[in-house]
C-alpha cells in the first residue's frame, strides 16, 4: 500500500488514511487558534510522515493530541509529537502498564507465549517498527472520564467515552460544526482475548451511543472509505439485525445465515456474516 496523502474532508478536518502494516487512521481538527490531532500514530516515523504532511499544507502543527485508546498502533507516535496528550483514565493506566515493558522481539515473543499479547500486534509493532527499535510511550496528560469538550477557536471538538467490545476505553471525536464522527476503532471486535469476538451487552449500548450523535462523516481506524450517514445507518441496522437473528436462532451459524436470508429475501452480505460470526463466538466463548 503506498503512502496515502492527507486528504481535506470537511471545511476543519484533515484526514491521512490507514496505511501498511497496520497504521491507523490520523486527522487534524483545524480552528482559528490551535490544531488538534486525533490519535498519536503508530510510531515516530509514522508521527513524522503526519507533521510533514501538515506542514507541507500549511497547516499549523498539533498543540494538543487526543487517543481513542490506548492500542499500539494509535499511540507509539506521541513522543515524537511532543504535546500534551488527551486521554480516558483508563487509556492512561494501560498506557502506564505499557511503558514499563521491554520491546525486544524476544520480550514481544515471552508476551505472546504468556498469553499477555496477541500475535497479530507483535507481528505489525516487529514490521512498524524493525529491530533493534526504541519506543518512548508518553504517558496522557490531561484525563478524563465520560466527556471533554476542546474549543479550537471557531470549531470544537467533543470527546466522548463510548466503551465497546475492542477496548474498554474506546472514545470518539465529533467536531459538531462538520458533522464528522471519528470512530477509533471502538466498532471492531475484542481482540485481545483467546477468541476474536462480540457480546451484545458491549456492542448494542455502544451502537445507542453512537446513533446520539448528528454525523454524516464517519471516520473508522482502519477502513480506507470514510462512511456516509446512509451507510453507517445500514451497517448498524446489519448489526442490530445479526443481533435479533441469533436470539432467535441460537449459536448454529448456518441456521442464522439461512434466517437472516429469509428475513431479508437476500443473501447475507459479508458485514452482516461477520457480525453474525463475531456474535456467535463470543457466546460461544462466554457459555465455556
Ligand atoms: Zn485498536
Amino acid at each position: 500500500m503506498p503512502e496515502l496523502a492527507l486528504q481535506k474532508l470537511t471545511d476543519h478536518v484533515y484526514w491521512m488514511p490507514p496505511a501498511e502494516p497496520d497504521r491507523p487512521s490520523l486527522c487534524a481538527v483545524v480552528g482559528e487558534r490551535f490544531t488538534l490531532m486525533l490519535d498519536a500514530a503508530s510510531s515516530d516515523a509514522h508521527a513524522r510522515l503526519f507533521l510533514d504532511q501538515l506542514a507541507k499544507n500549511g497547516i499549523p502543527a498539533p498543540r494538543l493530541v487526543a487517543l481513542t485508546h490506548w492500542h499500539w498502533d494509535h499511540v507509539f507516535g506521541a513522543a515524537e509529537i511532543g504535546t500534551p496528550l488527551i486521554a480516558h483514565r483508563l487509556t492512561a493506566r494501560e498506557l502506564a502498564i505499557q511503558a514499563a515493558y521491554e520491546w525486544t522481539d524476544e520480550a514481544l515473543d515471552q508476551r505472546v507465549a504468556a498469553g499477555k499479547e496477541i500475535a497479530f500486534c507483535a507481528d505489525n509493532i516487529k514490521l512498524e517498527l524493525p529491530a533493534p527499535r526504541s519506543i518512548r510511550i508518553a504517558l496522557p496528560d490531561i484525563l478524563f472520564d465520560d466527556a471533554l469538550d476542546i474549543d479550537l477557536g471557531g470549531v470544537t471538538c467533543l470527546l466522548r467515552h463510548v466503551g465497546g467490545d475492542h477496548a474498554a476505553d474506546s472514545v470518539v471525536a465529533y467536531i459538531p460544526e462538520d458533522r464528522l464522527l471519528f470512530l477509533g476503532d471502538c466498532l471492531y471486535d475484542a481482540v485481545y482475548t483467546p477468541v476474536r469476538h462480540y457480546t451484545p451487552e458491549r456492542l448494542f449500548p455502544l451502537l445507542d451511543k453512537l446513533v446520539t450523535f448528528d454525523a454524516q462523516h464517519y471516520i473508522e481506524g482502519h477502513a480506507d472509505t470514510v462512511m456516509s450517514y446512509a451507510e453507517f445507518n445500514a451497517l448498524t441496522g446489519k448489526i442490530r439485525l445479526a443481533g435479533e437473528l441469533i436470539a432467535e436462532s441460537g449459536t448454529d451459524e448456518a441456521a442464522v445465515l439461512a434466517a437472516a436470508k429469509s428475513r431479508t429475501g437476500s443473501e447475507p452480505d459479508e458485514d452482516l456474516t461477520y457480525f453474525v460470526k463475531g456474535l456467535i463466538a463470543g457466546k460461544l466463548f462466554f457459555a465455556k
